[in-house]
């Protein structure tokens, strides 16, 4: 591996470009123009920049797709994609960033600093920028600036992934500690449950009504006795977790409550113990509605809707993108280390798009708080390993080559 060399004050700057622009989710256009314009200044051809349409499949909509640079390889070698997402939590709009010794922080108190992921664009657009700059020899190489991360990976899910085309390996930049290397997250679902009971008179005739808060309540406990909320544990079948996060219903007390409205969700490494914690929840709610009736037998029902926000992923720890990941970290002299996580991360939906991720951090802390800060020795390695990563190394013969013919 090469020496890794960038020039730091360079690179610093460009994350406190990116953080001090607005960009919440759906709002990424001024971010992704000031990306734009970072990545020409740096040499990339503006015929090789362009956006996606995820936008127009996105539940929320929004200014922009996902944006999608080319650069042609000037070797043959492995296609890879680095990836970073550009929108920022709320509490990240108005975001003023000041060095703080070792680290950046929002200057104003009640604002995040909006390094997730603002540090994962800016040490990407710095890896670019250092290597077109030095002339080095390098493989192909994709970029992708996704939209919308924080409400729900809807970009990296709703992504255009024949316009990146074939991909060997790829790297998101995103939350947490350099040396931390994320080679698999929890798939995950959420379920809208909604309990229709049949209202009556509380005091003249409460007989004649069936409520529909003692079927939630009776659903809910018999779950949590049987071990299906909370960390859930089956031996033999597998693990996960699940919750209902969301409950609402009623008007008035003198009411038997004829609707009732839950949310709830369920997690699980494993696809198959994912659909079971949902079928058990989705059980336990027909059941109770089933079993509570008014005085002539009418019972209650329920509608169930579920949806699945991510699917789970694992790469094996010989991968070569996770090999290529690890010689990178070490290559800036970190020890690294691999996690599998219990979050949803736009990794999950490129391997589901087939494209191998992995997910690396840039030194981020307390995200989606006002306390936020971002450590800058983190972030500049982090901006290493994102060079490191688009040079050729004498191991990179080593690794599968695409059939060129399967290309798109
Ligand atoms: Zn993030």
């Amino acid at each position: 591996m090469p020496t890794i060399e960038i020039d730091t004050p360079a690179a610093l700057n460009r994350f406190l470009t990116l953080a001090a622009i607005d960009g919440i989710s759906g709002k990424e256009r001024d971010v992704m123009n000031r990306i734009i314009g970072l990545l020409r200044t740096a040499g990339v051809d503006e015929r090789r920049i362009r956006f996606d349409d995820a936008n127009c499949r996105s539940p929320i909509g929004g200014e922009v797709g996902n944006l999608i640079v080319d650069l042609p390889g000037t070797v043959a070698g492995p296609t890879t994609l680095l990836s970073a997402h550009a929108d920022t939590v709320p509490i990240c709009q108005g975001s003023t960033p000041v060095v703080d010794g070792d680290s950046v922080k929002s200057v104003r108190e009640s604002t995040g600093l909006g390094a997730d992921d603002r540090a994962g664009c800016a040490a990407i657009v710095t890896a670019v920028t250092e290597l077109l700059a030095s002339g080095r020899p390098h493989a192909p190489i994709k970029l992708l600036f996704c939209i919308q991360e924080e409400i729900g990976l809807c970009g990296a899910r709703y992504l255009d992934a024949k316009l990146l085309g074939p991909i060997d390996r790829a790297f998101n930049f995103d939350g947490g500690r350099v040396e931390k290397l994320t080679l698999g997250a929890t798939g995950g679902e959420r379920m809208t449950i909604v309990i229709h009971g049949v209202p009556a008179h509380a005091g003249v005739a409460p007989q004649t009504g069936a409520s529909a808060i003692v079927m939630a309540a009776r659903a809910i406990d018999g779950l949590y006795r049987d071990g299906w909320l909370g960390a859930v544990q089956k031996p033999g079948l597998g693990s996960g977790t699940a919750n209902v996060g969301v409950i609402s219903g009623g008007d008035a007390t003198n009411v038997i409550t004829p609707l009732v409205k839950l949310r709830a969700e369920a997690r699980s490494h494993d696809p198959a113990m994912r659909s079971r914690i949902v079928e058990e929840i989705t059980k336990a709610f027909r059941s109770a509605a089933a079993e509570i009736a008014t005085d002539t037998g009418v019972t209650g029902r329920v509608e169930i809707d579920t949806s699945v926000d991510y699917e789970a992923f694992r790469l094996p720890p010989d991968h070569p993108t996770v090999l290529a990941a690890d010689r990178a970290i070490r290559a800036v002299g970190r020890e690294p280390y691999g996690e599998v996580t219990n979050g949803g991360l736009d990794a999950n939906w490129l391997n589901r798009h087939g494209i191998p991720a992995v997910t690396l951090g840039c030194g981020q802390c307390d995200i989606h708080t006002a306390e936020e800060t971002l450590s800058i020795p983190d972030y500049l390695d982090a901006c290493r390993v994102a060079l490191a990563l688009l040079l050729p190394d004498e191991s990179a013969a080593a690794e599968p080559h695409r059939d060129e013919s399967s290309a798109g």
